[in-house]
């Protein structure tokens, strides 16, 4: 959509946009304020990453296939007109509008916007806990031990607060596949707090996803709070029940950047309006598994990046149409076999008609799916792999 100017035409200076952060929710802003804003605004990127991995193809390492793609951030900033600046984000003074870095730099802003993403912790003892920067060293040793038999059971935990579920499932149901292929028997089951599989995909969705996983053979022990007390061994709660497995597989615990100069929520993350407004302070927004939204997932993450853009946009004297309040969120489903689509809209933090297909539902389809990030990233070229 073209910038309409409001006002003095060229006499106000740009909006200088400060977007902290280097993932899906930092570049999706970044792009979409120089589409909605144009020359209204001028933009910096703060991170601490010179690249930007395409997390969530990490989960197919394991099973042979390539590492997920990485893309150059500078690529990125320039083609969003923006600057790209080497550092870490530490804390903000807000009421002098002025951003400080790790190595005690100042940068001003008019706008600030966070995309810090969400920190993680192990939940649990000896369990393999995910880490897409190392999927492949984590657990390709697991994938072989199945196929030769060795590893007769695994099972795949969640703690008891969710964040990242849907890789945990994929890597279910596609171990599931490689056994079946290799014809081993290994009992795979998937153990979490959530009501059913996927919930936040909405009734009728994760009941077809609940269909899915028995067809492919993996169990699944929903609406528990899993302990590890010792290695192989879950404990259940309520109930106390125990689940042995040969090894257990665990998503790590998500908690907030909880930014020093800025009201913090539950478990450090960051609460924010309808807008991306960080509550409580002055031109500051915030997208993505940072804030207090309780689903941590990229195309949600994206989406909130949009709104928080339009808002800024807005602010700088674009004439811009306000973003649906209602996300809409879409997913690949990786299975080891064909993938699966799904789909949900989103209110107050729970999944409404939602569905699981076998085609598409939307374009364009990528396993992150944002309006501009995923435009880019279909034109980018993918940095050659390197080492690590
Ligand atoms: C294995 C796996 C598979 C997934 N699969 C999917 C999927 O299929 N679909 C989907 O939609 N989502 C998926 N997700 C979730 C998705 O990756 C996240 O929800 C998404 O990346 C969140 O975007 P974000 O920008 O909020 O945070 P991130 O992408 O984590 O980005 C945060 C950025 O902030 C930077 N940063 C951190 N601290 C600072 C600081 N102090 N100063 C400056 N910069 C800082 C980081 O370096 C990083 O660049 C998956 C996640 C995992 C782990």
């Amino acid at each position: 959509m073209a910038p309409l100017r409001c006002g003095g035409m060229g006499t106000r200076p740009p909006l200088a946009v400060l977007i902290a952060g280097g993932g899906v929710a930092a570049l999706e802003a970044a792009l979409a304020l120089r589409d909605l804003a144009g020359d209204l605004v001028s933009l910096r990127i703060l991170a601490p990453n010179g690249d930007f991995g395409y997390r969530p193809l990490s989960v197919r390492e394991p099973f042979a296939h390539a590492k997920a793609a990485r893309y150059s951030l500078s690529e990125l900033a320039a083609s969003a007109g923006a600057e790209l600046i080497e550092g870490e984000f530490a804390y903000l003074e807000a009421d002098r509008r002025v951003a400080i870095t790790a190595s005690g730099d100042e940068l001003p802003y008019d706008a600030l916007l966070l995309g810090l993403g969400a920190r993680t912790k192990d939940a649990f003892p000896h369990v393999t806990t995910i880490d897409a920067g190392h999927m492949d060293e984590l657990l390709h040793g697991l994938v072989q031990d199945v196929e030769d038999g060795y590893a007769r059971s695994v099972a795949f935990a969640s703690p008891a607060r969710q964040g990242w579920s849907l890789p945990l499932y994929e890597l279910a149901l596609m171990t599931a596949a490689r056994a079946h292929d290799m014809g081993v028997a290994v009992e795979l089951t998937v153990v979490t707090p959530e009501a059913s599989p996927l919930a936040f995909f909405g009734e009728r969705a994760s009941q077809a996803v609940a269909t899915l996983l028995d067809e492919a053979g993996v169990g699944v022990i929903a609406g528990v709070d899993a302990h590890v007390p010792e290695a192989g061994e879950l404990l259940l709660m309520p109930g106390g029940r125990t689940l042995n497995a040969s090894r257990i597989v665990a998503l790590p615990e998500l908690f907030g950047p909880a930014v020093r100069g800025l009201p913090t929520g539950e478990h450090g993350f960051i609460p924010v309006d309808g807008n991306g407004r960080v509550r409580g302070v002055e031109d500051v927004w915030a997208a993505g598994d940072a804030t207090d939204c309780p689903v941590k997932f990229g195309g949600l993450a994206a989406q909130q990046a949009d709104v928080a853009a339009a808002s800024i946009a807005a602010a700088a004297g674009a004439d811009v149409a306000t973003p649906s309040d209602q996300p809409e969120i879409h997913a690949i489903l990786l299975t080891g076999r064909e993938p699966r689509y799904l789909s949900a809209r989103l209110v107050g933090g729970k999944g409404f008609d939602g569905e699981l297909t076998k085609e598409p539902t939307w374009q364009p389809v990528a396993k992150v799916n944002a309006r501009y990030l995923t435009a880019y990233l279909d034109e980018a070229t993918p940095l050659a792999a390197g080492p690590g």
